[in-house]
């Protein structure tokens, strides 16, 4: 409606006078604004509907304005709105619970934190405690969050301005097959050769002083690059062999997102800490977590854990996990978003990679996939270099919105990440929209 434009026109000028923006040049930008979203569907400012390929920042498993989740956060806002950590709630023991039943046998107690840095912030605290050691180990194309040491130990250009205090944080190489840093030709190869230089890695720095080792199990927006057979279960054999705490960082990757509950569900391996925020409750309030391992719980039981938060466990985001998870259960989302990644994202994306010059790679699992552009297909040159953009990239986008779709883009990616119930039809058409606006992408090819 007209009153709905001229209030987000409004919101738009206060916005460009007193926010202050992540990740941005301040002056030099239009923030697209949004006053209404709907399931898959956002409204931007002008009202015109977009699809929502992005999942916002791919938190949004479950879509927007889920009537059941809602209600759970009206309810409890009724009843307590917030209560300090120290105390005991029943929509935080709840979420506890329903936390604990998903995750891998073992990890049967949840800190909570406010989002997902702070949970890796965390996990690595309890690491370094656990273990009196103090290195980290990380790898790069990783991102585990903006506070600084979680953006030390995050492999992806915005760690560089904040690279300072980063002691004890070293990186490793992932095994990442379509750009395979070994040199590999096959996966098999790759897991192996990835494997030797982490290993390398571990001796070479010393076991006894490595703490940690934080890994993505799908990296997000570094490249939803799926670790190739092998790889995770020669991380945990590793990191056992050597007494280094594994922390597997679902952030992105865990809810759901991947057609599992935890990815590290698809390659059976348990870790010893998961962190998790974004999909436990699509992002309604924020929260986030570390899902903690008996032996690492037992090394607190007589010691004081020295770390905690005003909103650990606030109730409004627990209610809303409790209801998300409910919600995601009762309407099969992951067993949806594991279909629709093998019956209807990933056939079509490889019919489009076949009809476009563009497409270096196209990869992924559930409702987590990357379309990888390139100038050149044998070379496997980005059509936008690390850490940057491109004209070409830029178009792209311009045409995705122009199409009706909003999508998420990093550096010479698209990613498709839209909800997990999106409906089938969206799903399809906004692929369509995608194939088309790919002919921007070709004309960029030599
Ligand atoms: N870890 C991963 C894998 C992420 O994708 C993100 C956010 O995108 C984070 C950590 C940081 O989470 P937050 O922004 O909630 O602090």
């Amino acid at each position: 409606t007209e009153a709905e434009i001229d209030a987000g026109r409004r919101a738009h000028e206060l916005d460009r006078t007193h926010v202050f923006h992540s990740w941005q040049a301040q002056g030099p930008f239009s923030p697209m604004t949004v006053l209404r979203a709907e399931g898959s569907r956002v409204w931007d400012g002008e009202g015109r509907e977009l699809l929502d390929f992005s999942s916002q920042l791919v938190n949004t498993n479950i879509g927007h304005q889920h009537p059941a989740v809602v209600a759970a956060i009206q309810e409890q806002a009724g009843k307590l709105c917030t209560i300090a950590p120290q105390h005991v709630n029943d929509a935080r023991s709840e979420a506890a619970r329903l936390i604990t039943e998903l995750t891998p046998d073992g990890l049967d107690h949840v800190f909570f934190t406010n989002g997902g840095a702070d949970a890796n912030e965390h996990a690595i605290r309890m690491a370094r405690l656990h273990t009196g050691r103090h290195k980290v180990l990380s790898a790069y194309r990783s991102y585990h969050g903006g506070t600084q040491l979680a953006v030390n130990v995050t492999g992806d250009p915005r760690r560089f301005p904040n690279d300072y205090s980063a002691e004890g944080v070293v990186h490793f190489m992932p095994a990442y097959p379509y750009r395979s840093y070994f040199g590999s030709e096959t996966e098999e190869q790759e897991t192996e050769r990835a494997l030797r230089h982490l290993e390398d890695m571990i001796l070479l720095e010393g076991p006894d002083r490595i703490a940690a080792l934080v890994l993505e199990t799908v990296p997000g927006t570094a490249g939803i690059y799926a670790p190739p057979p092998g790889y995770l279960a020669g991380v945990r054999e590793l990191t056992r062999k050597h007494g280094i705490v594994y922390i597997a960082d679902e952030v992105m990757a865990g809810f759901g997102r991947t057609g599992a509950w935890f990815a590290v569900d698809h390659w059976d391996v348990a870790p010893d800490l998961i962190t998790f925020a974004k999909g436990v409750n699509s992002g309604y309030v924020p929260l986030g977590g570390v899902a903690i391992s008996r032996p690492i719980y037992e090394t607190f039981v007589d010691r004081t854990y020295p770390g905690g938060l005003t909103y650990s466990g606030h109730p409004l985001a627990c209610a809303a996990a409790v209801a998300t998870i409910t919600a995601m259960r009762e309407e099969g989302m992951v067993e949806n978003a594991a279909r629709l990644g093998t019956d209807v994202i990933g056939p079509r994306l490889r019919e489009i990679a076949e009809r476009h010059q563009s497409v270096g790679d196209v990869r992924g699992l559930g409702c987590f996939w990357a379309v990888e552009l390139v100038k050149d297909r044998t070379t496997r040159e980005p059509l936008a270099p690390y850490g940057g953009s491109s004209k070409a990239m830029a178009e792209l986008m311009k045409a995705l919105l122009a199409g009706g779709v909003l999508a998420f883009a990093n550096f010479n990616r698209i990613h498709v990440v839209p909800p997990l119930n999106t409906p089938d039809e969206d799903v399809i058409r906004g692929l369509e929209v995608l194939d088309e606006a790919l002919a921007v992408a070709d004309a960029h090819v030599a």
